[in-house]
């Protein structure tokens, strides 16, 4: 049997066919319940009245009590509209339709009172109400039983059909006739309840819909807000403790050779102390029989790829093979050379695997002695994860810069050793910020590198305009005549790539009359090259043979050039913060002092002055991810678009992280105590949960 919210919404008195088909398609509202849980994204305060008089163009949404003087429909055809003029005892201002015209027309009484809503829009000089609500006042219905008046997202479809502001209240009302509180059995253990002085379910929802007070309203919106955040903790702590018990991994018990003798003999500096740490966290994991799922967080520059090197090293210890994943080929080439120097003299045959390495002959050896065991670790690109690549026996898998990568891409990884899955260990260098982490991997472990290597002197950053370009010019020759190397970086967006191109060719015209040959030698860089190219001109720089590297963000994921210490980006504002963040940490990576310089026009949109702002501000990438959180929003923020979690209801991760904080440590808390939700205080819990558990599922497979 279906109960009432389990009813498909054509059955709701008023809806019908017609408009359960738009609910359907414009909203994916497909029954009773789906309608509840569309919440109103503002409330219009119907209490307070504005004054014609004292309206002006960024009055936004107004409500005015008046009578209506008169109506006249004006214009032909397309352009007919209908034009009414309303006054209070303030003053007059025209309202305009220019759908339902006849109707309206008929409908609308000259002389009668009426309650008019809208929005301000300014024509000329002169102010007007486009569309507003008209309401007639009569004795039923007094204004005073007005209060605050829901607004639901809607689509032009929905308000030519009937279902605007007004017709989604009405619907609204009409549901909240049927549905009792026995209809929505409380979901949170009385505890909880009692603790937060939260309202009842029942209570929240019909608030959250037609809230009488402010307070009401703000009740409803923290027991919802908390609702949802912990039941997603909730959900996906269990997935962690489920996955945990079942998913069995390799055993790494023991620590070898190959770890101690390049620690002792090869590791060219001291490892900080959070890399130490972080190592020790692994190997735990590593060793508890457990399939280990752990993401790596670490600003650019922490030294990821020790720590990753240091894990295979166990790895090899215990006899199984392991490999790293780049997004980027130029990337993947440089963690094979880097790697192949740091173990040189150890006995251990690393090789490498990317689309670039053509010929039947050579790739057949590769993938011959990757079977067969020869091979210990193998560096490459996604095209580890094609079908012909198979290991005799992979036993820690890594991947780098892990936002690159898409859900089903990692799955792949997976299948690719028995009869347990590898470890993997996830390292990514885009800071995520906590909130944002605690829910998009809410059931990986997480392990952080808060502290860079020392010596390293903070990235000075300066803002400047175009009249500043001769300035710029004079500083970079100061830094080449000592020696230092200079990377000049341009956008290059999909949409407008012809145009970028032009942009980055003129730059590189200007620079290359600017710095002349013989006396300096300048590289460019960007995607439309041939691969061949690309590694040509980077390894030129790479190898000090030219000063300045003209790019696009080709170069932003992981390239480490210790001398360059000079980043100057062009166009600043337009790129996203952590994008910036990404390419400023191209530089400082050697002793030497470096400098950030962000080019903008003069003119600069509030957003893109505050990210240029940011970015002079601070060198932390934790406190940038949070602007870039704030700014953008939760669902624009890199590796997320996909994951498809972040479709909250009414939580906000940008502004709720103290709810989402508080939700998390509770959910976690009575997991400890009550793992499988058994205790009668918990049964609320449960019952949720197993309703409502569908939506959750493949997320344990976001690693
Ligand atoms: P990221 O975390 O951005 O991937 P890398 O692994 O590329 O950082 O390391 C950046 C640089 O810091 C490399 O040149 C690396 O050799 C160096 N490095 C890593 N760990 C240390 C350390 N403990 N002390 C000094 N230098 C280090
Ligand atoms: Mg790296």
């Amino acid at each position: 049997m279906t109960t009432l919210l389990e009813r498909s919404i054509e059955y709701l008195k008023g809806v019908g066919p017609k408009k359960a088909d738009l609910l359907k398609k414009e909203l994916s509202i497909f029954t009773f319940q789906d309608l509840l849980m569309h919440f109103p994204y503002r409330y219009v305060d119907k209490t307070k009245f504005h004054k014609i008089r004292e309206l002006a163009p960024d009055s936004g949404d107004v409500q005015l009590r008046g009578i209506l003087r008169r109506i006249s429909a004006m214009g032909e055809g397309a352009k007919k509209r209908l034009v009414g003029r309303f006054r209070d005892e303030t003053g007059v201002i025209e309202l305009v339709w220019f759908r339902g015209v006849y109707y309206l027309e008929n409908s609308l009484t000259v002389g009668a009172e009426y309650v008019v809503f809208g929005r301000v829009n300014s024509f000329g000089n002169r102010l007007n109400i486009p569309h507003p609500e008209m309401e007639e006042v009569t004795p039923e219905n007094t204004v005073s039983a007005q209060t605050f008046a829901p607004v639901y997202p809607s689509t032009e479809k929905l308000n030519t059909k009937g279902l605007d502001a007004k017709g989604r209240r009405k619907i609204m009302q009409v549901l909240f006739e049927k549905i009792t509180p026995a209809d929505l059995p409380e979901n949170l253990p009385e505890y909880l309840i009692k603790k937060f002085h939260f309202s009842s379910r029942y209570k929240a929802l019909k608030d959250i819909h037609f809230p009488k007070s402010q307070r009401d309203l703000d009740n409803a919106t923290n027991r919802l807000k908390f609702e949802e955040l912990f039941f997603l903790q909730l959900r996906l702590l269990q997935l962690k403790q489920r996955r945990k018990g079942a998913i069995k991994g390799f055993v790494f018990g023991k620590v070898g050779d190959n770890f101690n003798r390049f620690f002792k003999e090869k590791l060219p500096f001291e490892l900080t102390g959070a890399q130490k740490r972080v190592i020790k966290e692994i190997r735990k994991d590593l060793g508890s029989g457990v399939q280990m799922n752990r993401l790596l967080q670490g600003d650019v520059g922490s030294g990821k790829t020790m720590v990753g090197l240091m894990c295979m090293l166990i790895a090899l210890d215990n006899g199984y093979q392991a490999c790293m994943m780049a997004p980027t080929e130029i990337l993947a080439q440089q963690h094979f050379q880097s790697i192949t120097e740091y173990v040189e003299g150890l006995g251990i045959n690393v090789d490498f695997l990317s689309g670039s390495v053509k010929g039947k002959k050579r790739r057949g050896a590769i993938l011959e002695k990757l079977a067969s065991g020869e091979t210990h670790i193998i560096i490459g690109t996604h095209a580890l994860l094609e079908d012909p690549v198979v290991f005799k026996n992979l036993g820690l898998a890594i991947t780098d810069e892990q936002h690159r990568f898409g859900v089903k891409q990692r799955a792949r990884l997976w299948k690719k050793s028995s009869p347990y899955p590898p470890h993997v260990l996830v390292m990514t260098a885009t800071p995520i910020p906590r909130t944002l982490a605690m829910t998009l991997y809410g059931d990986l472990d997480v392990s952080v590198i808060d502290e860079l290597p020392p010596g390293r002197k903070p990235v000075t950053t300066v803002h400047r305009t175009e009249n500043h370009r001769l300035r710029v010019f004079g500083f970079m020759k100061e830094e080449i005549a000592k020696g230092r190397q200079i990377y000049v970086v341009y956008p290059l967006i999909e949409e407008s790539a012809t145009l970028d191109l032009k942009n980055l060719e003129e730059g590189y015209e200007a620079i290359s009359r600017e710095f002349p040959l013989p006396e300096y030698a300048i590289s460019i860089l960007h995607g439309r090259m041939k691969s061949k190219d690309k590694d040509f001109e980077m390894a030129r720089f790479v190898n000090g043979e030219t000063q300045i590297m003209v790019a696009t963000t080709v170069i932003e994921v992981g390239v480490n050039v210790p001398n360059a210490s000079v980043m100057i980006i062009e166009n600043t504002e337009r790129f996203g913060l952590s994008q910036l963040h990404q390419l400023r940490g191209r530089v400082g990576r050697g002793a030497e002092q470096s400098f950030c310089i962000l080019m903008s026009s003069f003119k600069l949109s509030n957003e893109g002055r505050e990210r240029i702002q940011t970015m002079v501000r601070t060198t932390n990438g934790f406190e940038i991810a949070e602007a870039d959180l704030r700014l953008r929003g939760p669902g624009n923020i890199e590796g997320t678009q996909q994951s498809g979690i972040l479709n909250l209801k009414i939580a906000d991760l940008a502004r709720d992280g103290k709810i989402l904080q508080n939700a998390r440590e509770i959910a976690m808390r009575i997991l400890d105590k009550d793992p499988k939700l058994e205790h009668p205080l918990n049964i609320p819990l449960r019952v949720y949960l197993e309703k409502n558990g569908q939506k959750f599922k493949g997320w344990s497979l976001i690693s």
